[in-house]
């Protein structure tokens, strides 16, 4: 079916009124010139009338005349007699073709009764008193002959007028009904050409009005995200073309976002894939040549030292860029949920102070914080991550003996933690690249002071998933202020429960040879006493002979996986609270971490915290199980 254009549609309207217009004239005009019509012969018939008056005073004057002139005998008294004659054949005249059937005929015997009496009466007797007859005249009165006459002419001019009158009133009730069509007849047209401009209305907001404003909810829709949302054509052509261009459109951008999205998680798989297995093998080199170079495996030559030295900074250099890859890989695409809660920032402010504290110790920086009290609904460890990521790049962009402060201020609904350093500042230009993935300031920042060009970027997707904001400002020589802005939580944080002490046994679930040595041999330093499985049986059969105190569980096993071994110990109760370390290269979603918690449970990325910091947790776990 083709649809009407609009311009199809506006004609229509168009001519639709114009042929309303035209009928509201025309029945106008009609009832205008009837109702006038009607009018005048109403007015000739009163000219009638009028007449009719005239005629019988004249007959009266010619009557009065004549008497007169028998009575006194002077000629003046013949004047109105004579004029009568002339006035009456005037007025005959003017009637004769005024009047029709009965009237015509009374009018010509009107004529000719005037005439008899003026022949037979009148002019006998004016002859008579002339010739001094009185008594002929006085006969010829007396007989009635004249008056017989005049009354007859009388008689017949009143029934003239009776009918007359008969005919005025018909006419006049003729032109009133004249007038009251003509009335109805122009409100109707006026009433059909409202209901049509109400109808053009209707029509030009269905044809027109409600599928743009379709078209225009659907481009909304799709503005929020409903890229599959299409608009439904019909209406006017040109909307329904439109509505065609626009689905067009639309799906072209489905299905270049699809692309995208496809080709962004190829990017990610593509970069997950190959961090996790650079991961591994970089964990074991860096175990294996921490332990060479603090000496665990004899004596070294002085030189080996240096090359070990640079071996370890370069591994951990390398190490830290695959984790952060990972992580902004992580934060960006939220396959991580944030495990939110209360948090105090000046704790998580301490926490980040305590892990840069070395460092800056060792560069001559100090470090000063004001507590805030403030509580802000966060990831805890995230969050630490942050500022501790702004703390390093504070201490690491400031020479030694200055200051780098921390402080926080409330800001209604928002708090504003402020790391404020005296460093070296940052260019107007970069303040906001620097956000930006591998953005340095100087390209030689990566390699002098070991940055991943990174931290920032991640900072801030931490920031944002917050639903904060991150902001920098800055003079050059003079130093920087990085200001993290975070939504208040009011309420107060529960107060953390006290450690308790302890130590014994580790089981170490783990098929990657290389690395179960390194973690055994780091982990022996401490006087812990360690076994060992790489298959998920082995390890429940293991545990099952003599519970361990503590197992760090690799996910992916050579035989089964870590999640066997943990369904398996669930069903044990002595094994059932085993405080246990899932140490794996996998990211983990909630409910996998759930399937794999026994006792206290930590997770720990390969490679993303040092060997030292997996030591640190594993002590940390038997000293508060005892
Ligand atoms: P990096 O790992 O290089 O520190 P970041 O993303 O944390 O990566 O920082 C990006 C760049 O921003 C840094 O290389 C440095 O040039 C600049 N920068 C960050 N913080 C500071 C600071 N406090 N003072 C001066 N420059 C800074």
């Amino acid at each position: 079916v083709s649809l009407p254009g609009v311009t199809g549609v506006l004609r229509r309207i168009v001519q639709v009124q114009a042929v309303l217009l035209v009928v509201l004239v025309l029945v106008s005009s009609v009832a205008v010139l009837s109702f006038r019509a009607a009018d005048a012969e109403a007015r000739r018939t009163e000219d009638v009338l009028v007449r009719l008056e005239a005629l019988q005073s004249a007959v009266l004057s010619a009557e009065t005349g004549l008497r007169g002139y028998l009575i006194v005998e002077q000629e003046d008294f013949l004047v109105p007699y004579k004029g009568a004659f002339g006035t009456i054949a005037d007025h005959v005249t003017f009637l004769r073709p005024k009047l029709r059937g009965a009237s015509a005929a009374d009018l010509g015997e009107i004529e000719a009764t005037m005439d008899e009496w003026r022949r037979e009466f009148a002019e006998v007797a004016l002859a008579r008193q002339r010739a001094d007859d009185e008594v002929g005249v006085l006969s010829l009165t007396s007989s009635g002959a004249g008056k017989r006459r005049t009354d007859r002419v009388r008689e017949l001019v009143t029934s003239i007028g009776v009918r007359t009158r008969v005919d005025l009133d018909d006419q006049r009730a003729d032109a009133g009904r004249r007038g009251t069509a003509g009335i109805l007849a122009g409100g109707a047209a006026v009433a059909a050409l409202v209901a049509t401009s109400f109808w053009s209305r209707r029509r030009l907001q269905i044809l027109v009005g409600d599928p743009l404003r379709m078209l225009a909810a659907t481009a909304h829709q799709i503005g929020e995200g409903d890229l599959a949302a299409r608009a439904s054509g019909a209406g006017v052509a040109e909307v329904d073309q439109l509505a065609s261009a626009f689905n067009a459109m639309a799906g072209e951008t489905e299905a270049t976002v699809a692309g995208l999205r496809e080709l962004d998680r190829m990017k990610s798989e593509f970069v997950s894939v190959v961090s996790h297995e650079l991961r591994t093998p970089l964990t074991s080199i860096r175990g294996s040549l921490g332990l060479v170079a603090s000496g665990a495996m004899g004596e070294l030559p002085t030189d080996a030292h240096e090359m070990l030295r640079i071996a370890v900074t370069n591994t951990d250099r390398l190490v830290r860029l695959i984790n952060d890859i990972l992580d902004l890989e992580r934060i960006e695409s939220g396959i991580e949920a944030l495990q939110l809660a209360p948090n105090s920032l000046d704790e998580i402010v301490d926490e980040a102070v305590r892990s840069v504290e070395g460092t800056a110790q060792q560069a001559g920086i100090t470090l000063a914080t004001v507590p805030s009290g403030a509580v802000v609904q966060a990831d805890h460890d995230r969050l630490v991550q942050a500022v501790t990521n702004l703390l390093a790049n504070a201490v690491k962009f400031s020479d030694p003996g200055a200051t780098v402060r921390v402080d926080a201020v409330e800001r209604g609904v928002w708090v504003a933690l402020r790391v404020i350093d005296q460093g070296r500042g940052i260019p107007a230009g970069k303040l906001e690249s620097i956000f930006g993935r591998f953005q340095q300031v100087d390209a030689s920042d990566a390699r002098e002071k070991g940055g991943t060009g990174l931290g920032l970027a991640i900072t801030q997707s931490i920031v944002e998933r917050h639903g904060g904001r991150i902001e920098v400002t800055s003079e050059i020589g003079k130093g920087s202020t990085f200001t993290i802005a975070l939504p208040l939580l009011q309420s107060p944080v529960p107060p953390a429960a006290p450690a308790p002490m302890g130590a014994s046994v580790v089981l170490l679930v783990e098929d990657d040879l290389d690395l179960r040595d390194v973690l055994a041999a780091s982990l022996g330093r401490h006087g812990v006493q360690v076994a060992s499985a790489t298959t998920a049986e082995a390890a429940v059969e293991r545990s099952q002979q003599s519970p361990p105190d503590l197992l760090v569980l690799d996910v992916q096993l050579a035989g089964g996986s870590g999640f066997d071994v943990v369904r398996a110990l669930r069903q044990d109760d002595r094994l059932r609270e085993v405080p246990t370390v899932v140490y794996t290269v996998v990211d983990l979603t909630d409910e996998e971490r759930q399937a794999l918690r026994l006792g206290e449970t930590v997770f720990v990325t390969k490679g993303q915290r040092t060997d030292e910091r997996v030591e640190e947790i594993v002590l940390d776990l038997l000293r508060r199980r005892s």
